[in-house]
């Protein structure tokens, strides 16, 4: 289990699995002898990722952030990402990470794509039914016309059962504006990977953890300059992550991201990279 008390609140690291995408995707411009070093690829140059997903529990909330691939792509995109043929429904992993998945009370989705908020709803009947009957979903709204816009450069990444049947019952709020979702819990939008993609805040007791979500998939994405080759908008990509990385390392921000299926956790140094005594990547608190 990877869990860190953090002021009053309890982070959790909850990986929704592992997946294998094409490294070269990943990594965009690097040459791969770079990048392999941190990311050795199989016989189909794909490097495993993770699916990460946080829970936040406050005094008065229990927050999860992302939702993983959630089991709806059809079984030759399973297989091409080596997902085990049948898939687990990410209640049963929280469970299994020591939360009660009813619990939950707030699900942010930093964006629509698949692999972010998948777990949000679950097939039935045809239907498509939340997966958290509890909480209040948050998205950008930006992110949702975007989505429904079906551009031929990303269409693929957006499944509209993950996100329109909340919206439909009012379940799901499409945020115009950075809010504080719970106190001391905050979305910040900071495009880059996508125009409205949102980066997650939660300050308790003077220590702060981010979740950088796919601005910064893994913890080799700190290096400004190394942008998946997906990204929208690189620049822009690189000019947020400067910024956000800059203030993570000189207020010691505890850092988590999108894909790393090694580290949960991560303090930074004065140049932006994970510090090695203060790296949580095994941490097995309480
Ligand atoms: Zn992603």
């Amino acid at each position: 289990m990877h869990r860190l008390a953090l002021g009053g609140f309890e982070i959790t690291r909850i990986q929704a699995g592992i997946y294998h995408w094409d490294g070269g995707a990943i990594f965009g411009v690097v040459p791969k002898t770079l990048w392999s070093k941190f990311a050795p690829a199989d016989e189909l140059n794909r490097v495993a990722m993770a699916f990460n997903c946080y829970a936040i529990q406050t005094a008065d909330h229990t927050i999860l952030v992302e939702t993983g691939e959630g089991g709806k792509m059809p079984a030759k995109a399973r297989a091409r990402m080596k997902l085990p043929a049948v898939h687990q429904p990410l209640p049963e992993i929280i469970a299994e990470n020591g939360i009660d998945p009813d619990k939950i009370d707030i699900v942010v989705n930093t964006h629509l794509h698949f692999d972010h908020c998948g777990g949000n709803t679950v097939l039935s009947d045809g239907g498509a039914r939340a997966a958290f009957p509890n909480a209040r979903y948050y998205t950008r709204r930006g992110e949702w016309e975007h989505a429904h816009e079906r551009h031929v450069r990303d269409s693929v990444s957006y499944i509209d059962a993950n996100y329109d049947p909340l919206v439909e019952s009012g379940q799901m709020e499409l945020l115009d504006d950075d809010r504080e979702i719970a106190p001391g819990v905050k979305l910040h939008l900071a495009p880059g990977h996508n125009r409205d993609m949102m980066v997650v805040t939660a300050t308790s007791g003077g220590r702060t953890f981010c979740f950088f979500s796919d601005l910064i998939p893994t913890a080799a994405h700190l290096t400004p300059s190394w942008v998946a080759a997906f990204d929208l908008f690189p620049l822009e990509a690189i000019e947020n992550k400067i910024r956000w990385i800059g203030q993570a390392s000189r207020d010691n921000w505890v850092c988590g991201f999108g894909h790393d299926k090694d580290v949960a956790f991560a303090t930074l140094t004065p140049d932006g990279q994970i510090s090695p005594q203060e790296n949580y990547a095994n941490t097995d608190a309480s």
